[in-house]
């Protein structure tokens, strides 16, 4: 399906490596120029390397307000803003410091916000646009081990249904993707890390993560980068104008919907 992307752009946070590469590589081969900030411009050309496509990286962290001061410095416009840049630990509630919670805000949340601030009002300007939030089955349903994480996942849903209110009668849209547990190099180690058998095979320690963590997951499985970037890239779509305001969950099992 041809997706109508051609000669897009758009700005894919967090595209280093795991769900962000994936959605970025998938957008770049619909024809999107895709830019990817990223803290260090060496790992970000080398992740993009085996990637045909217009992908680019600009060093910049932004968990700081410099880094999306240099972004948006070197980037004045984008047509499509992936907000996918999130961090995520296992922590007990009571070891979770101010500082965690700071830098959990700053981070998961306030990082995309402030370049919603910036490039959001631009698409409305042009009357189109795509701003997605990669929130997290988390952001639904709080997991206890990771209270911090999942505070920031559900303020990323109130975030983007504001701004879509702020649409109204425009062909720009905001809409918040909420997968399950995906594959990444950061989240192989999360799930191992749950194992109870010494030196579990990953398939072994996933099968043990999704019969005790994730007992309500249908996939019972990890989704792959890929799935989770075709479903981003839909909602990119000028197909998918009709898709607003929306927090879309991948499979992922959640106990008690609340949304
Ligand atoms: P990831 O592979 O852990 O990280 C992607 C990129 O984030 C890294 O390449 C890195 O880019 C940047 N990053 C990592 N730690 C950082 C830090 N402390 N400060 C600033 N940047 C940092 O990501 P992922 O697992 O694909 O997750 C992507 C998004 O999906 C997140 O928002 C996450 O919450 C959400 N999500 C993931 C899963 C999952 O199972 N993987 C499930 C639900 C939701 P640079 O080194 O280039 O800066």
């Amino acid at each position: 399906m041809d997706l109508r992307l051609k000669n897009k752009t758009a700005i894919v946070t967090g595209g280093s490596a795991g769900i962000g590469l994936a959605i970025a590589c998938f957008l770049a081969e619909e024809g999107v120029e895709v830019t990817i900030p990223g803290r260090d411009l060496k790992k970000i050309t080398k992740a993009i390397s085996n990637f045909s496509g217009i992908l680019k990286g600009v060093e910049a962290d932004l968990g700081t307000v410099e880094g999306a001061q240099k972004l948006i410095e070197a980037v004045a416009h984008t047509d499509i803003l992936v907000n996918n840049l999130g961090i995520y630990e296992s922590k007990n509630f009571v070891d979770i410091s101010d500082a965690d919670w700071f830098r959990y805000f700053e981070t998961n949340l306030l990082g995309g916000i402030r370049l919603a601030r910036h490039y959001f009002p631009r698409m409305l300007k042009q009357n189109w646009g795509r701003l997605i939030f990669i929130s997290s089955e988390a952001g639904a349903e709080t997991h206890p081990d990771m209270i911090h994480y999942g505070v920031t996942k559900t303020g990323q849903l109130a975030v983007s249904r504001g701004l879509a209110e702020l649409t109204k009668g425009t062909d720009v849209t905001v809409n918040t993707v909420l997968p399950g547990p995906t594959r990444s190099e950061a989240n192989d180690v999360f799930v191992q890390s749950f194992a109870t058998t010494p030196n579990a095979t990953f398939e072994q320690a996933e099968k043990e993560f999704f019969a005790k963590q994730r007992p309500t997951s249908l996939l019972q499985r990890m989704a792959t980068e890929r799935e989770v970037a075709s479903l981003v890239a839909y909602l990119c779509s000028p197909l998918a104008v009709n898709t607003n305001g929306a927090a879309v969950r991948c499979e992922g099992g959640i106990l008690r919907a609340v949304l």
